[in-house]
């Protein structure tokens, strides 16, 4: 299988093959049909997989098909909502989103804590389709009111163990609240923990299954 015949667009396929990738891992050679068919994820997957592309890949594709619908005071809204648990994730996948999207015209963003506001408020301002963000930073923008995440159709949650460990369990039940429940949504984790499936029951609906 190459990446030719996962049913990408043009511009993702030329990042793709700019980047050197021949093969699809096997993580993406199955979560990237899934991802592309609209349906929500679970997927178990390290890192060093290839995960980061098998859900950036199809994301960007889905939200390239459909343009977005400026909002109420005239901005793009925020369709896709990434949440990592460290800033260093976050940086790492709000990068390899610009690198797979570099063809399309979508603006990302990372948002973490530890640094001003003010500069994430004016990039929010100018217009945001995919957010990369820890979930601290995220919930203080959304109290503050700089933040509208009710337009986001596509919500990943990356290395979920890991965000468990370091205790964001509130945070993220708090994100859920805010985000709409009509979404797809993608779980990714190494490990299945109780907590993971708790987790998984309550953001999921049907998900399919991949383990690598
Ligand atoms: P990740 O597991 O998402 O952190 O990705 C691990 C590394 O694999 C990254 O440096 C990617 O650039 C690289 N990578 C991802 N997909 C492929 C692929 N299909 N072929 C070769 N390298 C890849």
């Amino acid at each position: 299988m190459t990446f030719d015949d996962l049913g990408l667009a043009q511009p993702i396929l030329r990042a793709v093959h700019e980047e050197g990738y021949e093969i699809p891992t096997p993580i993406q050679q199955q979560a990237i049909p899934a991802v592309l068919a609209g349906g929500d994820l679970l997927a178990g997957a390290q890192t060093g997989t290839g995960k980061t592309a098998g859900f950036t890949l199809p994301m960007l594709h889905r939200l390239s098909a459909t343009p977005a619908q400026r909002d109420a005071r005239g901005r793009l809204p925020i369709r896709a909502l990434i949440l990592t648990p460290t800033r260093e994730l976050a940086a790492q996948v709000e990068e390899s989103v610009r690198t797979y999207g570099k063809y399309l015209k979508l603006a990302s963003m990372v948002m973490f804590g530890g640094v001003g506001m003010g500069p994430q408020i004016d990039k929010l301002r100018r217009g945001v389709d995919i957010l990369v963000a820890t979930p601290g930073r995220l919930l203080d923008h959304h109290q503050q009111g700089t933040l509208d995440l009710s337009h986001v159709e596509v919500f990943v949650l990356d290395e979920a163990d890991r965000m468990l460990d370091m205790g964001f369990i509130h945070d993220i039940k708090k994100v859920l609240a805010i985000v709409p429940a009509k979404k797809q949504s993608l779980l990714f984790s190494a490990t299945f923990s109780d907590e993971i499936k708790t987790l998984a029951d309550r953001l999921l609906n049907k998900p399919q299954v991949i383990e690598v």
